[in-house]
């Protein structure tokens, strides 16, 4: 992207452009005009087509040619440049687009690989006996592993990287998706060994992450997690991603349900109990995204409650998504300590598939399951359970959807115990209240926001101006003062957002610099950050002067140090402890030397 920023800007000179909404004057080296940022008759923005830059010198607004259309038109980084890449007749996405687009397409053809070796090694004779054995005990047959994609990750480490290299599959690809790690000598290796393969597919059934389960009876069983996901990649998101849902999203469509259960083989038994519409979270607890995959597909969710441990929280979270979301939530309850697997294998077909169909609406399960029999009788239970419930529904705009399942938990739970309605409301409103009160905190950190947006360079101590301003123009070396200076250090919250922008650049193995921080910077942090950079750029030994500031933090620090140091030497020897003052002294030479 960063090329295509480039591009545009060569592209647009700041004087043609500034000069299509102003009247620009020739002035000596540069241009005048007045400024439209405020409210003024006189030429106070200067438009200088050496640097680039203009500045008004009557309300400090300074920037380059993408931040003033970005102001003038009032529109985000990526719409000024459309609109410039548009005048300049050229396309700045294409490019980035057809990268990003490649290397999706890389990464998918990647994951469909691996997905043909797992699974080849799970049905070759040899090789995968001891992982079929355990999937036969647990009652899969082969037609059903067969939909599924089922495979095995082989032990020993570099099994799936000797793959990839007799068949020219790019390592790194396998590394995006989280299949293999570089080793720290160089090098690479498996990060699914002995494990059991559940390819997670998206809807339209292509492979885009791996669920593996270690083997019982493995070496590793005791050194490794149980199961393990690949990591988020730019195809696969554990928090959104539904398992199964490439097999079970016809037949959600037709029952008009989808049930969620706990486990890969849980929706493996069933789908091969021939109950389809079920699928499993990724090990996440099921949030407002899932729900928005599920209304694709159907209007109905069926929770299958898990009545051990976990199982409450569950169905706190279910109540508080319920009310904010269009979809119906219902809950089926399995008898206690079984799984859908095991009941399956127990019970047959019959059992489950009438739990999962004639399952309970979310708001009579949480009555039946909080409000048992006789708790009217008892006061402060009730109260507890009345108050989970209220905090939990939200307040929503007369005939809303919020509005309207809210108002019929109230009518319900009113009903069921005798307590009025408006009793029940009034509490659902003072407990809004104090939630947004807890909120306010939040209107603290807006408020420093602001600041940091409006922040000039002459106001940042000029440790942290210098350092910022060095790292700005000389983006190569952030990695030079990465571990050698904490933004924590930092007194001006402007330059410490700013140090902290580019360290993250750098932790997410970007390359760090002002454009690759252009989309998150607001103008005014864009303005300081430009002119930053700009103050330092013209520094013959930027080196130099980077090693000098950093051995000034140093300094500091030592000083902050030395202080503390003597401030508890004065407290211990008042308190007349010798012994500690006399430690406490040593130390405080130490550091003066
Ligand atoms: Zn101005």
């Amino acid at each position: 992207m960063n090329d295509g920023i480039e591009r545009v800007k060569a592209a647009s000179d700041i004087v043609d452009v500034v000069s299509g909404y102003l009247t620009l004057r020739p002035a000596g080296k540069t241009f005048k005009a007045v400024c439209p940022f405020h409210d003024d008759s006189r030429p106070s923005l200067d438009v200088d087509p050496t640097r680039q830059r203009y500045r008004c010198w009557a309300c400090g607004k300074y920037g380059d040619v993408i931040s003033f259309v970005q102001e003038i038109e009032r529109v985000d980084f990526s719409e000024a440049m459309d609109l410039l890449a548009r005048r300049a007749g050229i396309s700045w996405r294409d490019r980035e687009d057809f990268l990003q687009s490649g290397a999706r397409d890389r990464m998918l053809v990647a994951a469909a690989w691996a997905q043909r070796q797992f699974e080849d090694a799970l049905w070759d004779r040899l090789l995968g006996s001891p992982s079929r054995d355990y999937l036969e005990k647990r009652g899969l047959d082969e037609d059903t592993l067969r939909r599924f994609g089922v495979g095995w990750a082989p032990g020993g480490g570099e099994w799936l990287v000797r793959k990839a290299r007799e068949e020219s599959i790019e390592l790194e690809v396998l590394e995006n998706i989280g299949l293999v790690g570089r080793q720290d000598g160089g090098g690479w290796y498996d990060r699914f060994r002995d494990r059991v393969q559940f390819p997670i597919r998206n809807p339209r059934g292509q492979p885009v992450g791996f669920g593996g389960r270690i083997l019982p009876g493995s070496p590793a069983e005791n050194r490794a997690p149980k199961y393990y996901n690949s990591a988020d990649s730019a195809i696969f998101s554990k928090s959104e991603q539904l398992f199964g849902i490439d097999l079970a999203r016809e037949a959600a469509r037709q029952t008009g349900w989808l049930a969620i259960v706990e486990g890969y083989t849980d929706v493996l038994m069933a789908h091969q109990a021939g109950i389809m519409p079920v699928v499993a979270t990724m090990g996440t607890a099921l949030n407002a995204r899932h729900l928005g995959q599920i209304r694709r597909h159907a209007q109905k969710v069926v929770l299958v409650y898990d009545s051990d441990a976990g199982g409450d929280a569950g169905v706190e979270r279910a109540l508080g998504l319920f009310a904010r979301s269009d979809v119906d939530l219902t809950v089926a309850s399995l008898p206690e300590g079984k799984d859908p697997c095991d009941w399956l294998l127990e019970a047959g077909t019959g059992p489950l598939r009438a739990a999962l169909e004639g399952a309970t609406d979310l708001m009579e399960f949480t009555i039946g399951r909080w409000f048992p029999e006789g708790i009217e009788n008892r006061i402060e239970p009730m109260r507890r359970a009345v108050e989970k419930v209220m905090a939990l529904l939200p307040e929503g705009k007369p005939g809303s959807t919020e509005d309207l399942k809210s108002e019929l938990m109230i009518g319900r739970l009113s009903r069921r115990l005798g307590i009025p309605e408006e009793s029940l409301r009034a509490r659902r409103k003072e407990l809004a209240r104090s939630a947004r009160a807890g909120q306010e905190g939040k209107a603290v950190v807006n408020a420093e926001e602001d600041a940091t947006d409006r922040t000039r360079m002459e106001e940042i101590p000029q440790l942290e101006r210098e350092l910022v301003a060095v790292l700005l123009a000389h983006p190569g070396r952030v990695a030079e003062a990465a571990g050698r200076v904490a933004p924590e250090e930092f007194e001006n919250p402007a330059a410490r957002r700013l140090l902290l922008d580019l360290l993250d650049q750098l932790r997410a193995g970007d390359e760090p610099g002002i454009a690759g921080l252009r989309s998150r910077l607001s103008p005014g942090r864009l303005a300081l950050a430009l002119g930053l950079a700009d103050m330092a750029r013209g520094h013959s030994e930027p080196g130099r002067w980077l090693e000098d500031l950093l051995a000034g933090f140093e300094r500091k620090r030592n000083r902050e140090g030395r202080r503390q140091l003597q401030q508890r030497l004065q407290q211990v020897s008042r308190g007349g402890d010798h012994a500690a003052a006399l430690e406490l002294l040593r130390k405080v030479q130490d550091q003066a030397r």
